[in-house]
């Protein structure tokens, strides 16, 4: 299948052509913060160099809805166009419980502000790369070993074993959620983290199950456990698990370890689509695993060194903006420390400005993000009921009529993104007149 994201565009080393002049500044991390940040430090007038740990870009991944700041950040970086929605507007939601039951059926069209971009990870990682000017370096299976705030020094683990120090003026921790670079600066990992006793997996099924169709969405929920399907236009289908850790069927399973059979033994009750699912996981392996949880910290500068993204703010996927607000954050990173006239700003007053700007967008997401994630993956029988009352209200159509035209305000208008977000992973899908029950 032909993606965005197709391996021919992963790329491997950059070299910039000339070595330009300005200061210089590491970017630590290929993620979508980090190459938001790295394009746009080097229209500020910096040498930028990326180290990835990675040996390559990465592809695929996950389900992301980019949200509207994300798309407005892309479109300044110059990327925007090569971005397509990869789920229609006009399809269907439908809630499956763990006996294969359909228990709502909710048009898409209803949560859709117009605005938001339905992708995979790999498609807004893709687009950055290929948006990255010829003159940024790019170092992967690279990593920082210690980190010098005042003067900037960084010790870089290397590809071939060995090690260099470089000086740097800017040092950005765009490492992700269980950043180095915090631990090297700021300290280690449980100060900051705020855990949500949430597991997430998730996988790209090399097929879809059970005779669904291209733009179908899938939510399969019982109370602690759910599991998220969507079948995406011009990439194989991807699917994402989330289910509390201290779940009775969890017990003595491992998700980073082996998360395929963690799945296994939490999910292996569910009758209908699942286990076609999770053969389909087994046979093509997971992208990612781990426990959920939000990162909170006082400030996310010192002296030189800045943290970007999850690695500073980390909302959790519960809050549908990790993505658009580490894209944003990296695009308004440079126009803080734009270098004038050859002139080096005053990094870390900068740093401090530009924390000032992102700081309210990311404290929204976080506390967005808390309230989700209790009727995201409810607990119980009664928020699972609630929940699930709540879907079979908005898809009379009534009420429906009337979040479309919530939603198609809130996309004219700007104002933040509100329906439904608490419910299914502020996402939709689609299909069109093709559409039919889920298999059961
Ligand atoms: C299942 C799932 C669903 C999600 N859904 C959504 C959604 O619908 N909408 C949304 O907006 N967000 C969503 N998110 C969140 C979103 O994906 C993240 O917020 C976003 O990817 C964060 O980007 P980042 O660049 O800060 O970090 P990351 O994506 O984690 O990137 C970090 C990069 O740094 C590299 N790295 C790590 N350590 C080192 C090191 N020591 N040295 C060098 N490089 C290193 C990594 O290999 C990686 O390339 C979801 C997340 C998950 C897990």
């Amino acid at each position: 299948m032909t993606t965005l994201d197709e391996p021919a565009r992963t790329g491997q080393e950059r070299i910039p052509p000339a070595p330009p002049t300005g200061p210089r500044a590491l970017v630590v991390g290929a993620g979508i913060a980090g190459l938001a940040a790295a394009t746009s430090l080097h229209r500020a007038g910096w040498r930028v160099t990326v180290c990835e740990r990675a040996p390559a870009r990465r592809t695929g991944g996950y389900f992301v809805r980019l949200a509207r700041e994300g798309v407005e950040a892309a479109a300044r970086l110059g990327v925007e166009e090569s971005l397509r929605s990869r789920l229609p507007s006009d399809g269907v939601i439908t809630g499956v419980d763990g006996r294969g039951r359909t228990t709502s059926r909710v048009g898409a069209d209803v949560v859709e502000d117009g605005v938001g971009l339905a992708l995979v990870r790999g498609d807004l990682e893709a687009a950055l790369w290929e948006g990255l000017p010829d003159e940024v370096e790019v170092r992967f299976a690279t990593a920082p070993r210690a980190v010098s705030p005042a003067h900037g020094t960084v010790v870089l683990d290397t590809a071939d074993g060995g090690g260099t120090t470089e000086r740097w003026d800017l040092v950005v921790g765009a490492d992700g959620v269980r950043s180095t670079v915090r631990d090297l600066v700021f300290g280690p990992e449980e100060d900051f983290r705020h855990d949500f006793d949430h597991v997430v997996v998730s996988a790209v099924l090399p097929r879809l199950p059970g005779g669904l169709v291209e733009g179908d969405y899938v939510v399969l929920v019982e109370p602690g456990r759910s599991a998220h399907l969507m079948a995406m236009a011009g990439h194989d289908p991807v699917v994402f698990f989330t289910y509390r850790a201290d779940h009775p069927r969890a017990r003595g399973t491992s998700p980073t370890t082996r998360p395929e059979a963690a799945l296994r033994a939490v999910y292996g009750d569910f009758r209908g689509l699942m286990p076609e699912i999770l053969a389909l996981v087994a046979r093509a392996g997971t992208t990612h695993a781990d426990t959920v949880g939000q990162i909170h910290l006082e400030r996310w500068s010192r002296g030189r060194v800045v943290l970007l993204g999850d690695s500073a703010w980390c909302p959790t996927l519960y809050s549908g903006h990790g993505s658009a607000l580490a894209l944003s954050g990296g695009e308004s990173l440079g126009r803080h420390l734009a270098v004038t006239d050859g002139a080096v700003p005053d990094v870390p007053a900068a740093l401090r400005a530009w924390e000032a700007e992102c700081r309210p967008g990311t404290d929204v997401a976080r506390t967005a993000a808390r309230r989700a994630r209790h009727f995201f993956l409810p607990d119980n029988r009664v928020v699972t009921a609630v929940r699930q009352a709540a879907l079979r209200t908005i898809s009379e159509p009534w009420v429906a009529r009337l979040l479309r035209a919530v939603s198609r305000r809130a996309g004219r208008t700007g104002a933040p993104e509100r329906v439904l977000h608490d419910d299914v992973h502020p996402t939709v899908t689609g299909s069109s007149d093709r559409r039919r029950g889920v298999a059961p």
